[in-house]
């Protein structure tokens, strides 16, 4: 069987979106009023719903303040991501493409393991033509907490894919403490990339199984998935 290898978006395939990072402000003033970003807290790994959360409790407002908009909220970060996001500069992280075309040649099957809401996850990878690559995934949409986000991608994959899951056949590859996190508790291999706010150390510190500088390094790579 081959692998299911699922992987995080921003600081792993790609640099980050600004795009993204304004539409959290847009909807934290629209629908609450409040004039923020998701800079007042570290929110590197973290789901989008579990940011909006985090950043209302710091400026001051309470879970009776939040929850009644929680979903208008989502609704409106996406409709002004997909309405700009074509404006947006994105880099791709060095080495990706070529990682994933080697992946799809092998019939490696591809998931998303992300923090994004479903449907910014897909037009922001789409903007740089990365999203083909992928046929399944676990979103910010389907859970608050991201190790939720792991059985939830591994079901996908199982019921759309007839994918037969073993003891080292799923892979999470992420850039945050949080990503290998999730991926324990999953009962899953993880593999860390040390391209974001993180080093290596400290995903190796947080109980990564591998620990890699980035994706460019493909040789390095497939011999840890197949
Ligand atoms: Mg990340």
């Amino acid at each position: 069987m081959n692998p299911l290898v699922l992987f995080d978006i921003d600081k792993t395939l790609i640099d980050r979106s600004e795009c993204h990072h304004q539409a959290f402000i847009h909807a934290f003033k629209k629908i609450y009023r409040v004039d923020t970003s998701v800079e007042v807290i570290n929110y590197h790994g973290k789901t989008d719903p579990q940011i909006m959360h985090e950043v209302l409790l710091a400026e001051g407002l309470t879970e009776n303040d939040i929850c009644p908009y929680k979903n208008d909220f989502l609704d409106s970060m996406s409709e002004y991501f997909v309405a700009n996001v074509k404006y947006d500069k994105i880099k791709v992280m060095d080495g990706a493409v070529t990682l994933l075309k080697e992946l799809e040649n092998r019939k490696v099957l591809l998931g998303l393991l992300t923090g994004n809401i479903e449907i910014i996850a897909y037009f922001k990878l789409n903007h740089v033509d990365l999203g083909h690559y992928f046929k399944l995934g676990g979103f910010g949409s389907d859970s608050y907490y991201r190790s939720n986000l792991v059985l939830k991608a591994i079901q996908r994959a199982e019921n759309d894919f007839r994918f037969v899951r073993n003891k080292n056949n799923v892979f999470v590859v992420g850039d945050t403490p949080l990503d290998v996190a999730a991926g324990l508790k999953a009962g899953i291999l993880t593999i860390g990339v040390a391209s974001g706010e993180y080093c290596k150390e400290e995903l190796i510190n947080s109980g990564a199984n591998f620990v890699l500088d980035d994706l460019s390094s493909t040789d390095e790579f497939l011999k840890i998935v197949l």
